[in-house]
């Protein structure tokens, strides 16, 4: 668990750390971009992403719902998979966003253009995403395509198409506007309820208070544990395979387990534990 989680993060703060990025050199960078067949993992919900950077898409009856497209080459990757799935990226209307990091939003610009789909963002994201990474706080510069933000977003705020509603949840601390997304789903016949993490993840460098680039992180973390923990969580996903042990899942479903391996509220709990104790680790090292 602690290797899966770790490595995202090593990856992250190689490219704060080096002058020039070398994606040649980062960890996992491979399983970042290296493909895996798209499946259905429940109702109207299919997986579309690589093996390690989630991509999801929501099917409805008036087009469909994008969430992330991993690093800028995943773009067409993402495409194919939609695809495969018998779909047409054409039906995607709506493109969202776990948060504003070149490894999730790295395709946003290509992708809007593929499918003329408008893209919904939070407050604390847009801008970031408008400069392709050069405004976020903690790598300051640019990093991906920047893309047009056609819609900006809230707390509570809702995107609704075809009778199907995603509702957002700002989880801020990784980013200032780090998005959580919860969407009701129909699982073996059954209600239940998505919830996509964006992420708890606390890149080292980040400060807890003091960075005036984003003096209040430690308080916005704090808040998003307590955000996640008050979410149903039935569905556990996130914008990191390695998060929700996507592999080890979907090989289980397709070996035909009897509960959906995604249901996983214990998993859910998991997760967001972790991301609570690194707060208190790195409050107890004085918040840097
Ligand atoms: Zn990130």
């Amino acid at each position: 668990m602690f290797l899966r989680l770790f490595a995202p993060l090593v990856a992250l703060a190689a490219l704060a750390l080096v002058a020039t990025p070398a994606p040649a050199a980062v960890p996992g960078e491979d399983l970042w971009s290296e493909p895996l067949a798209p499946f259905k993992i429940a109702d109207n919900l299919y997986y579309v992403g690589s093996k390690e950077l989630t991509a999801f898409l929501i099917v409805t009856p008036k087009g469909d719902i994008l969430l992330d497209g991993g690093v800028p080459k995943n773009g067409p990757m993402v495409l194919d998979n939609v695809r495969a799935l018998g779909f047409d990226p054409h039906d995607i209307k709506i493109l969202i966003n776990s948060h504003a990091h070149f490894d999730h939003a790295g395709p946003f610009a290509m992708l809007k253009q593929a499918t003329g789909a408008q893209m919904v963002i939070s407050r604390g994201d847009a801008p970031v995403i408008e400069s392709g990474g050069e405004t976020d706080f903690f790598f300051h510069k640019r990093m991906f395509p920047p893309a047009k933000v056609d819609r900006v977003i809230d707390d509570g705020d809702t995107v609704s198409l075809g009778g199907v509603t995603l509702t957002a949840h700002i989880t801020a601390g990784h980013t200032k506007g780090c998005t959580s997304w919860t969407l009701p789903v129909t699982v073996d016949g059954q209600a239940k309820q998505a919830l996509f993490i964006c992420s708890l993840t606390l890149l080292p460098g980040y400060r807890l208070t003091g960075d005036p680039g984003y003096p209040n992180l430690g308080a916005d973390f704090a808040r998003s544990i307590a955000t996640l923990r008050a979410q149903r969580c039935d569905l556990f996903l996130a914008s990191h395979g390695g998060f929700i042990d996507l592999l080890k899942k979907r090989e289980a479903m397709l070996a035909g387990a009897k509960t959906n391996p995604f249901i996983d509220p214990a998993g859910c709990k998991a997760y967001i534990d972790h991301g609570e104790a690194s707060l208190h680790r790195l409050e107890a090292r004085g918040g840097q």
